[in-house]
C-alpha cells in the first residue's frame, strides 16, 4: 500500500477552504498522475480521474468520492486599524475561532483572531461566546496600508494548524491535524487508486462540500455512475462522559471504518451496506456504524443525479473535526481502503438491484 500516513500529512497542511481548492487539486493530481487513464477537472474545479476495469464489458461503473475542500473563512473587510473581518466557510462556529493561529490569503500570511485578555473581560462576558461578527484577524500591521500588499478582500483563511504524529505504536497509530474532514477521504481514494478493480472506477475529488454538496451534484451527473461511495472523515465522539451516563458514541477511534446506514442526506443504498458487510466479514476488516443519523455527505447530492443512484458513505472516526486540530488513527484509514477495495473486487449487478 502507498505510504498514507506522507499523503495525508501533506494533504492536512495543504490550504484549501470550499471554492479555493487549486493547491489541494494541484497535490492530489501529482499524486494520481500515472495511476489514472485519464485526468478531467470539471467547470466547478472537480477532479476526475477515470481508471478502466479488467472485468468483461459491459462493466459497472463505480463512483467513489472524497472531497478536497475544508471549513474556513473569507476576508470581508479591511478595517482602517488593520484588522480583517471576516465571514464563514462551512459549518465553524465562534468556539473554535476564539485566540486561534490562521493564515490568509495565497501567500498564507500568518495571524491570529484576537481575543479580549482575561483581565478586560467585564460582567459575564467570560461566559460568552462572542458573535463572529466581533471577531477579527490581526496580521500584525499597524493599519490598512500595511495589509494591502499581504491580504485582499475575498482572500480565504485556514486554521494554521500542523500536521504531527502522536503515537507510533502500531496497534493504536495516531496522528494529528487540519481538515481530516475530508483530506482522509482524499487520502484514501488515492491509496484506492493504486489498484486496478473488475468494474470501471472513476475516482472523484470534489469542491464545495463543506457548503452543501455542490461539486458532488454537478461531478455525480457528468460521471453518471452505477453505484456511488463517498469516503469521508466522520465526527467521532468517544472521549469519557460522566461515568454512568447511557451514550453511545457516533463512532470510536481504531474500531474500523464507519458506515452511513442514515443521515441527513441520505438513506444508503441496502445493496451497497451488503456489499460492504459482506466484503467486511471475507475479508476479516472491523466496521462500525455511524450514529445517531446526523450530517449530510456527497453521497447525498450523488444519490440524487439522473434516475437515482445507489449509493453509501464509508467514514474515518476523526475526533474534534471541523476545528483547528483533528485526531485519527491510521488503522482506521489503513482499514477503509482495505475495506472499500474488497467491495470494488466484489460487486456484482444484484447488490445494486431493488427488492420487488
Ligand atoms: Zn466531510
Amino acid at each position: 500500500m502507498a505510504d498514507l500516513r506522507a499523503i495525508l500529512e501533506k494533504l492536512s497542511n495543504e490550504f484549501g477552504p470550499s471554492g479555493h481548492e487549486k493547491a489541494v487539486r494541484a497535490l492530489i493530481r501529482a499524486e494520481i498522475e500515472g495511476l489514472a487513464d485519464r485526468l478531467e477537472v470539471d467547470a466547478m474545479g472537480n477532479l476526475i480521474a477515470y481508471k478502466a476495469g479488467l472485468g468483461p464489458e459491459p462493466r459497472l461503473k463505480v463512483m467513489v468520492s472524497a472531497h478536497m475542500d475544508e471549513v474556513g473563512f473569507m476576508v470581508l473587510q479591511v478595517e482602517k486599524s488593520g484588522l480583517l473581518r471576516f465571514a464563514r466557510v462551512g459549518g465553524v462556529d465562534s468556539r473554535m475561532l476564539l485566540a486561534k493561529r490562521v493564515v490568509v490569503g495565497d501567500d498564507r500570511t500568518p495571524g491570529v483572531i484576537g481575543i479580549k485578555p482575561p483581565h478586560l473581560t467585564r460582567g459575564n462576558e467570560h461566559d460568552r461566546i462572542p458573535d463572529i461578527e466581533d471577531l477579527a484577524i490581526d496580521i500584525g500591521s499597524e493599519n490598512d496600508r500595511g495589509v494591502e500588499a499581504k491580504v485582499k478582500v475575498g482572500d480565504y483563511g485556514t486554521f494554521a494548524t500542523r500536521f504531527a504524529v502522536l503515537s507510533d505504536d502500531p496497534a493504536w497509530p495516531t496522528v494529528r491535524g487540519k481538515a481530516f474532514d475530508d483530506r482522509v477521504g482524499c487520502t484514501a481514494l488515492i491509496g484506492l487508486l493504486q489498484e486496478r478493480y473488475p468494474v470501471d472506477l472513476v475516482a472523484v475529488f470534489t469542491v464545495q462540500e463543506e457548503v452543501g454538496l455542490r461539486g458532488a451534484r454537478v461531478a455525480g451527473y457528468r460521471v453518471a455512475p452505477d453505484a456511488a461511495i463517498a469516503l469521508e472523515g466522520t465526527i467521532c465522539d468517544d472521549t469519557p462522559k460522566e461515568p454512568d451516563e447511557d451514550v453511545s458514541p457516533v463512532t470510536r477511534l481504531g474500531a474500523g471504518p464507519a458506515i452511513t446506514l442514515m443521515d441527513r442526506s441520505l438513506v444508503s443504498h441496502p445493496g451497497l451496506v451488503r456489499l460492504l458487510q459482506d466484503a467486511a466479514a471475507a475479508e476479516g476488516i472491523p466496521i462500525q456504524y455511524k450514529q445517531p443519523a446526523l450530517g449530510g455527505t456527497d453521497s447525498g447530492a450523488i444519490h440524487l443525479t439522473r434516475e437515482g443512484v445507489p449509493a453509501v458513505t464509508v467514514a474515518v472516526p476523526c475526533r474534534y473535526i471541523h476545528s483547528p486540530a483533528s485526531i485519527l488513527n491510521l488503522n482506521d484509514l489503513t482499514n477503509t481502503v482495505r475495506l472499500v477495495a474488497a467491495a470494488l473486487k466484489r460487486v456484482e449487478r444484484r447488490y445494486l438491484e431493488r427488492e420487488a
